[in-house]
């Protein structure tokens, strides 16, 4: 039998009530079981809020630097176990080892940035309209954070909540996808022997609707921070609002890179190789729309279509491998239900559009690589999110319409521009309608100390990463001192 992996509440190890358990299987080789991870329940959400609950009394009032050394510590335990972790994080979610290696990377990042952060949560002293009196402000903590996890970054998401909430003297309760349990087990194990005190951080596993919903409707979670799909997030934004509680929502992206025909056309294909079929296309920031000019889009095709042809699918384990599996059997349909959309529509399939069981890959959920030319805007495989390896080919005629195109979407998360032209890269990171824009990069590549998220319906105006995620996990207060020894009235004593 499969290693059995417990629910973490209150500094303890513990089953979860309703004595149920699931399975963990690699997506590279189903037969393969990483473990067995609670169904949980609310019951269990309900013991892990009382225990985070009990812990933010006294973790509210450890200084911050002395909480950013424990964060410092968990970023050291995570330099030693970083290649452990990428191994297992590419068993448990398949995409390669060099991008596993890179999730973690960005948690070891996010930890150290929130020690750095921990002596800095700067809050303005601003002087006070009357005489001998002074108003200064402070940011406290919220209490308990609610933290829901999807499965394509199995380390860096988690990471992204838990550390700067906890930096900020939150206590968290966290439920990981279903699809990627280990990866956040493993990290709690390093975040507990790098100190933290029991009750700081509580795991609870299982699924959305029995362990999520539960969170977000728990009277005593004070603020909710969810990464994952439009429809969820909607869902999640209607119940959190009943209760008048922060929620913070990094939703879906459908991005685009735009092509100028001045641009370095060897540059370009990488960037868009890279953005389109990294994590076998199911980032929130993938690359899913290529807006090429009219100069230069036959030619530049050619070019995609002889790099696709030589990519290389398989277990994300072997290094010589450039795109691992889709997640599961249910995301393999989705995406092959988009190309047969995409096929009815009119749109021109290029390479690819089936799932692959070929030699080495009878085992897993591959996809791939997919192309499709002659896509136009009112098609839904140019609208909607695909979340795998497909990308849409659109031509335009000049900057002013490549624009327009872009522009035409609902979600505003990540776009590119490739030109060699200080006009056009200007204009496109005053006009392209996304929270992040690149120029001559791909769209994937976000960095820990920046903001992150998206405009439209990417988010609801949060930023996760840098300084911004501090105003999701932290709540302003302002203190106004008198010392003139007498009741001064603002606004009426001295006007
Ligand atoms: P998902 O919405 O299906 O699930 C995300 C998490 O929510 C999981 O832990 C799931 O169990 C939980 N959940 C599901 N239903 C719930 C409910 N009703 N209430 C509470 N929790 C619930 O998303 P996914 O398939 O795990 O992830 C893919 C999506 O995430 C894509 O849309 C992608 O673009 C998005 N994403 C966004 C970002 C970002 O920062 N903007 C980053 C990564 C992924």
């Amino acid at each position: 039998m499969s290693e059995r992996y417990l629910n973490y509440i209150g500094g303890k190890w513990v089953e979860p009530s309703t004595g149920d358990y699931y399975e963990n299987r690699n997506p590279a080789n189903w037969d393969e079981v990483i473990g067995e991870f609670p169904r949980s329940a609310k019951d269990d959400v309900d013991q892990a809020v009382a225990a985070a609950k009990k812990a933010y009394k006294d973790w509210r009032l450890v200084p911050a630097p002395m909480r950013g050394l424990i964060l410092r510590r968990i970023g050291e335990l995570m330099v030693e176990h970083k290649e452990e972790l990428a191994k297992d994080m590419t068993r448990e979610m398949g995409k390669v080892i060099k991008e596993t290696r890179g999730d973690v990377q960005e948690s070891i990042d996010t930890a150290f940035y929130a020690e750095g952060e921990s002596r800095r949560l700067f809050a303005p002293h601003v002087p006070s309209e009357l005489p001998n009196k002074t108003g200064y402000t402070m940011r406290v903590p919220i209490g308990v954070a609610g933290l829901i996890a999807p499965w394509n970054f199995p380390s860096a998401i988690p990471a992204w909540k838990m550390f700067p909430a906890i930096v900020s003297g939150n206590t968290v309760v966290i439920k990981p996808a279903t699809d990627t349990p280990y990866t956040v087990y493993k990290m709690v194990q390093l975040m507990i022997e790098a100190g933290l005190p029991p009750g700081v951080v509580n795991i609870v596993f299982g699924s959305g609707t029995k362990v999520g919903i539960p969170i977000v409707e728990h009277k005593d979670t004070n603020v909710i921070s969810f990464t994952g799909s439009v429809d969820v997030g909607r869902d999640i934004a209607e119940r959190g609002g009943k209760y008048l509680k922060k929620v913070s929502l990094e939703l879906g992206g459908k991005n685009a890179v735009m092509i100028m025909d001045d641009a370095n056309s060897e540059l370009a294909l990488d960037g868009v190789i890279w953005g389109a079929f990294g994590t076998t296309g199911q980032r929130c920031t993938a690359t899913s729309r290529l807006l090429l000019h009219e100069n230069i889009h036959d030619k530049f095709l050619e070019m995609l279509i002889d790099k696709v042809k030589n990519l290389r699918l398989g277990d994300g384990l072997i290094e010589s491998n450039d795109v691992g599996p889709l997640i599961n059997e249910k995301q393999v349909k989705t995406v092959h239900n988009y190309v047969e959309i995409g096929k009815s529509e009119g749109a021109k399939l290029l390479i690819g559009g089936e799932p692959t069981t070929e030699g080495d890959l009878s085992k897993g959920w591959f996809y791939k690589p997919t192309v499709f030319s002659d896509v136009t805007q009112d098609m839904r495989i140019f609208q909607e999110e695909i979340f795998g390896p497909v990308l849409s080919v659109v031509k335009f005629a000049n900057f002013e319409e490549g624009l327009q195109i872009l522009n035409n979407c609902e979600y505003g998360l990540s776009s590119s521009i490739y030109t060699e032209n200080l006009l056009y890269a200007m204009q496109a990171a005053r006009d392209f309608e996304t929270g992040i824009v690149y120029v001559n990069a791909p769209t994937i590549g976000a960095e820990c100390h920046f903001p992150f998220g998206g405009f439209k319906n990417t988010g609801n105006g949060h930023r996760e990463g840098g300084w911004t995620v501090y105003e999701i996990f932290t709540e302003w207060k302002t203190i106004y001192i008198e010392y003139s020894g007498k009741l001064q009235r603002a606004q009426i004593d001295n006007v």
